[in-house]
């Protein structure tokens, strides 16, 4: 009896040491350019700031494919560890990311859609400059061939039909990564960050770490969910004080999670129910396009979140954060403050009649 006793307590002390261990966070960009769409840029000032701002703050940057396997397999992660990823390999990260990045020393993840770079297509990197970015510290990842909206089936697709495309999509993609760089390291950006349940479970079965594009600090929980979490940045989320909040963040200690669907065909105000340790007092969340949230705290550590209004057609996203209690950031190594445990989750809502929105 004493046995069992003391071997919860150490489980117990194990997984909290593990909490405290086992958190990332990962970096998403597209451009690093002025000229280029501003929804999918940062200048690069702002990115060499952010960059510099990683260096001389005690962060540590990996290869995303290392952060996955340190959290996946409980080997030791530095608070403040740091994955810089880019999606859809544009010449511009080999003109203004790579040259920094490689003076500081800092790996990268590019995800790489791939018939873009075989058809040569304008504006888009060869594979002989992915090759050269590997040499100066890249790796590569696949995020499809042809970059479609992955949840949108063609005129008379089942889901059978829908999933063999989708797979053909993914799997041929890492082929092609692999034949070219050598790199199989099975991480997927979902394009437009867009997938609904069926879609994460299907990714997982085909034996792949899917990433999203909403905000939030990773854990393993997070990596095994399906569609981990990554921070965006572009013109509009350049500000220096919310890049440190980002940063430094740290995943929501989210024992469990119940939510609705993510696919609405109507108006909506989905509901998120979070079961959260007790470190979290409270819960801040905003709605795409609307402001605060609804959340009710209930006993048990429960937190329901619902928007005010209903979620708009596209995509949006339900950002939480909650304040760090200073005793418990005392735990950490990163000296920066405040921090801030940080989570988001994503919806879509298509139009009314069924059919999907432009893409803006
Ligand atoms: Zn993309």
């Amino acid at each position: 009896m004493r046995g069992t006793i003391l071997f919860i307590l150490v489980n117990f002390l194990l997984s909290a040491a593990a909490q405290a261990a086992g958190h990332g966070v990962v970096l998403q960009y597209h451009h690093v350019s002025e000229r280029t769409p501003a929804a999918t840029s940062v200048s690069p000032a702002v990115f060499e700031r952010q960059m510099l701002f990683l260096r001389d703050n005690g962060f540590t940057v990996w290869p995303l494919s290392r952060l996955v396997e340190h959290l996946l397999q409980d080997k030791p992660v530095p608070d403040g560890t740091v994955a810089i990823t880019f999606d859809d390999a544009y010449t511009d990260v080999r003109d203004q990311a790579a040259p920094l990045l490689q003076r500081l020393k800092f790996p990268f993840t590019l995800f790489v859609a791939t018939d873009f770079v075989d058809k040569r297509q304008k504006g888009y990197l060869s594979w002989d400059d992915v090759r050269q970015l590997k040499k100066q510290g890249a790796e590569l990842a696949g995020h499809t061939l042809g970059h479609p909206h992955l949840l949108r089936r063609l005129p008379g697709e089942d889901e059978t039909a829908w999933l063999a495309r989708v797979r053909h999509e993914i799997d041929t993609a890492e082929a092609r990564v692999q034949q070219q760089t050598g790199d199989h390291l099975r991480l997927f950006a979902y394009p437009y960050g867009e997938a609904d349940e069926t879609l994460i479970t299907k990714v997982k079965e085909w034996g792949y770490i899917g990433f999203g594009q909403q905000s939030g600090a990773v854990n393993k929980a997070l990596l095994q969910g399906g569609m981990a979490p990554r921070f965006p940045f572009n013109v509009a989320y350049s500000d220096m004080t919310e890049f440190q909040h980002k940063v430094s963040s740290l995943p929501l200690p989210m024992p469990t999670e119940n939510a609705e669907p993510i696919v609405w065909d109507r108006a909506a105000r989905p509901r998120l129910e979070l079961a959260l340790a007790d470190q979290v007092k409270e819960l801040n969340c905003f709605v795409t396009g609307q402001g605060r949230a609804q959340v009710q705290k209930k006993p048990g550590g429960l937190f329901a979140v619902q928007a005010e209004k209903n979620i708009g057609v596209g995509r949006s996203r339900y950002n939480c954060t909650s304040p760090v209690a200073a005793v418990d950031a005392r735990d950490f190594s990163l000296k920066l403050k405040p921090r801030f445990y940080w989570y988001s989750h994503q919806w879509i809502r298509r139009n009314d009649d069924g059919s999907w929105y432009p893409e803006p």
